[in-house]
């Protein structure tokens, strides 16, 4: 599935209502992902004026195939981000547009590209390791504290090298 732009016509129209969009296997240009841990999330959206549609991109989980700094191995990081709010307004020329403000075009449409990005780009860290670098204790990794590991869950694939 390639991103689409979502219509948000009913939202701008009968203010105060709700919608929860569910996404799967959604691939992001620029974004270097793993073809079995494309993006999956939840989209929550909520009309709040004529002009403006508040959105919470909810629970978005994939994996980014990334470079280990230390080892130089590929392997799968994984990505988990439990909610970033933005808004999408038909009129960014007003004076309370911030950097989480993203346009509707005059076809009352929202293009979720660059909010997903930025959303998922929010959790990149410092310096990348992979799961081995990690885990041996003779490296410095100052890129995960040992607290922040146990609130990761890698199963098996997660973290491993990728051999090709
Ligand atoms: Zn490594």
């Amino acid at each position: 599935m390639s991103l689409q732009s979502i219509k948000v016509s009913d939202l701008l129209h009968s203010i105060g209502t709700t919608d929860t969009v569910t996404l799967h296997d959604v691939n992001l240009e620029g974004i270097h992902l793993h073809p079995d841990h494309l993006i999956q999330w939840y989209l929550d959206l909520q009309s709040m004026s004529a002009e403006r549609v508040g959105a919470t991109f909810r629970e978005i989980e994939c994996g980014i195939i990334s470079t280990c700094d230390h080892c130089g191995n590929e392997f799968i990081r994984p990505i988990w981000v439990d909610a970033y709010d933005c808004t999408f307004t038909a009129d960014m020329y007003s004076a309370d547009t911030d950097d989480e403000t993203f346009p509707i075009d005059d076809k009352e449409n929202i293009h979720i590209d660059e909010p997903l990005r930025q959303a998922i780009l929010l959790d990149e860290p410092v310096a990348l390791h992979c799961l081995d670098c990690i885990n041996d204790d003779t490296i410095q990794t100052n890129a995960i504290t040992p607290d922040e590991i146990e609130t990761i869950d890698y199963s098996d694939e997660w973290g491993t090298i990728i051999f090709r």
